[in-house]
């Protein structure tokens, strides 16, 4: 049985944020732009983007998370591959990188049951922190999807070169948010990064998973699992 929490840090992507919403309309605005220059249909285009996706995410994914590459490079990355798999000049992938990622944060959203936990938190005068992994553009999807922790209190990997399950970035919330760990939980939808991080920091691990894929026995063990953070709300009490 976990104690209250003396306060809360918060994973960003797939625990607040809803982040395949924020994907597929960076998808779908990059498409439209290429549509214009691909002689090809949409099926065909999207298949080599998510081949591209996988390709690029699984050589320079790290670098991403750890602040060796821009996110926008990335992305530009991305579509430069899709480009050539599809057989077109790659000279229009920085133009689809911008019109994805300014489409990704016109649609960054939580998910509905976020805004009802950092009320809750905030109620209860429990410090809340954000502990991302990825690139100094987590910052931006935090304003645009208006959830309201101080700036000083979100940490991402690639500021500092070091990522989750790192307990190094939980160190450094913990100095961010001015508390020390005794019943500080961490929330997060990973179990290699969040699970595992929070427990090498000796940070309760509070796993969400909302899709009901649950834990290998083998792998991290989480100190609660939850299916939705309306779980937590109740738990944390009046
Ligand atoms: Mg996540």
């Amino acid at each position: 049985m976990l104690p209250t929490p003396s306060a809360v840090l918060l994973d960003l992507d797939e625990t607040l944020l809803d982040t395949q919403v924020g994907l597929d309309a960076g998808i779908s605005a990059a498409w439209l732009l290429a549509r214009e220059s691909f002689n090809g249909d949409e099926e065909r285009w999207r298949s080599a983007n998510q081949t591209a996706a996988n390709r690029i995410w699984s050589t320079r994914g790290q670098d991403w998370v750890l602040g060796r590459v821009q996110d926008a490079d990335l992305t530009a990355m991305i579509y430069a591959d899709t480009l050539s798999l599809v057989g077109a000049p790659t000279t229009l992938a920085p133009a689809l990188a911008s019109v994805h990622g300014a489409a990704v944060l016109a649609a960054a959203r939580c998910y509905g049951d976020a805004p009802a936990l950092l009320a809750a938190l905030s109620d209860r005068q429990v410090p809340v922190g954000i502990v991302t992994n990825g690139a100094v553009s987590q910052r931006d999807l935090v304003t645009a999807a208006a959830i309201d922790v101080p700036p000083h209190q979100v940490v991402v990997s690639a500021e500092h070169g070091r990522a989750k399950p790192d307990p190094a970035l939980f160190d450094i919330a913990c100095a961010a948010l001015r508390v020390d760990r005794t019943r500080l939980w961490h929330v997060g939808d990973s179990l290699s990064t969040d699970v595992a991080g929070a427990r090498a920091a000796g940070v309760s691990a509070v796993w969400i998973d909302r899709r009901g894929r649950s834990a290998a026995p083998d792998g991290p063990t989480p100190d609660l699992t939850i299916s939705t953070l309306d779980e937590l709300v109740e738990r944390i009490g009046n």
